[in-house]
């Protein structure tokens, strides 16, 4: 299940459950669940914060006992996913923030990326941002096209698709070649555990971590898509 992907440790170490990986050319990434849809994540000593949010649905997540950020990534301007708080606590000398144009505007700083952009961040980081909207009747307001990103991040060669608010778009077999996925599963602003079969099967990543659960029960998900030969995870993103 896990061809390029070694896992070196589960969950259980720390205050948050971790999952590392190894690229191709040996270096670690390491996945920490803050919550919700907030991801640390650590690749040959870079600090990664995607989404980071200090507080959601009572639990707390203090980012002043963190490293300062490298690099912070933002998919979108709700509070689940917008922090102000939370990035300034993680700003320090030389982070990069990248986010969606509402959210440099709220922030007054940043850089903004938009669908279709990329940027290299380093000789062995990419991040590119990619479409995150919603497509059933009624849901369009939460997540109007064109505004909200998804992201991809490249370190050497090693893809992880942090797909945002949204739920099953065309744009997403577009997307090839996935380690690692994180794909969003709660009602009535994602998708629902039926469309995340449904894209994991489409994308076959190596490894899936269903995200922004909510009281979303996604282990009927995560049995179908073990049998698919998907490699599921699911920890706390509650
Ligand atoms: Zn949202
Ligand atoms: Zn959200």
């Amino acid at each position: 299940m896990l061809a390029t992907a070694w896992m070196l440790s589960a969950c259980g170490q720390g205050s948050y459950e971790k999952d590392a990986f190894r690229t191709k050319n040996g270096k670690v990434v390491t996945f920490y669940a803050l919550g919700h849809s907030s991801i640390r994540m650590v690749y040959d000593g870079k600090e990664f914060y995607i989404d980071p949010v200090g507080n959601i649905g009572g639990k707390k997540v203090d980012y002043a006992s963190m490293p300062k950020a490298d690099y912070i990534l933002v998919t979108h301007e709700h509070f689940d996913h917008y922090d102000a708080e939370a990035i300034k606590v993680l700003m320090g000398e030389g982070t990069q923030l990248i986010m969606n144009g509402k959210c440099v505007e709220k922030y007054g700083g940043g850089r903004v990326l938009a669908n279709g952009e990329s940027v290299e961040l380093a000789e062995d980081i990419t991040v590119e941002a990619v479409p995150a909207y919603n497509t059933t009747n009624g849901h369009r307001k939460f997540h109007p096209q064109g505004r909200d990103n998804g992201y991809i991040i490249t370190v050497d060669g090693y893809r992880i698709y942090v797909a945002g608010d949204t739920e099953d778009i065309p744009e997403m077999e577009k997307v090839k070649d996935i380690d690692v996925a994180f794909l969003p599963c709660n009602q009535p602003y994602t998708m629902t555990p039926e469309q995340l079969v449904r894209v994991a099967k489409m994308l076959q990543p190596k490894v899936l971590f269903p995200y922004h659960l909510g009281q979303t029960d996604v282990s009927g998900a995560a049995e179908k898509l073990e049998k698919e030969g998907i490699c599921v995870r699911v920890r706390h993103y509650e």
